[in-house]
C-alpha cells in the first residue's frame, strides 16, 4: 500500500499545481490527471458521471478502493445507491480549503466527494457505511471527521 503524504507533503508528491496567475496550472493538469472510470454507475445533479479527473498517483488506488466497494455490495446498484456512494460530490477542483488561505485536497486531484446532501461539512455523523470505510481505509484514504463526504490520499 502506498503511504500517502501529509497534506504540507502534498507538494512534493503531488507537484505544484498552481498557475501563474493564482490559478491552476494547465500544465501540471495535463501531465498529473487522469480520467478515472468508476466500476458503478455514478451521477452528479441528475447527471450521469462516466468518469472524473484524479491524479495519476492515486488513481489506481481509488479503482481498487471502488472495486471493492462494489464487490462489497454484492455488485448491486440499488445497495449502492443505498450506501450514497453513486452520489457523485466532486474530485479535482482547484480551489482553498474553507476558511484558509491553503489549498484544498482536491486541488491536486487527491481528493473525492461522496453524497454531500447525506454527509454535509461540519458533521461527524452520519457516516458511510462499514464496508465504504474499509475500503477506503485499507487503500490508506482518509475520511475527514467533520467532512464525512470528503476522502483524500492524504493524511493529516
Ligand atoms: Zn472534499
Amino acid at each position: 500500500m502506498t503511504i500517502w503524504p501529509t497534506q504540507a507533503g502534498a507538494d512534493g508528491f503531488y507537484g505544484n499545481p498552481r498557475g501563474r496567475n493564482g490559478g491552476p496550472s494547465w500544465l501540471w493538469e495535463v501531465k498529473s490527471l487522469v480520467h478515472l472510470t468508476p466500476p458503478f454507475a455514478m451521477h452528479y445533479g441528475g447527471q450521469p458521471v462516466s468518469s472524473f479527473r484524479i491524479h495519476r498517483a492515486c488513481a489506481a488506488s481509488l479503482g481498487r478502493v471502488l472495486a471493492a466497494i462494489h464487490d462489497a455490495a454484492g455488485r448491486d446498484q440499488a445497495t449502492l445507491d443505498a450506501w450514497g456512494v453513486s452520489t457523485f460530490g466532486g474530485s479535482y477542483n482547484f480551489r482553498l480549503k474553507r476558511n484558509s488561505n491553503t489549498l484544498s485536497m482536491h486541488a491536486y486531484g487527491c481528493a473525492l466527494d461522496l453524497a454531500p446532501e447525506r454527509f454535509p461539512m461540519g458533521r461527524s455523523k452520519p457516516t458511510f457505511c462499514a464496508p465504504v470505510l474499509k475500503a477506503f481505509a485499507d487503500e490508506g484514504w482518509v475520511n475527514l471527521e467533520h467532512d464525512r463526504m470528503h476522502f483524500q490520499a492524504a493524511r493529516l
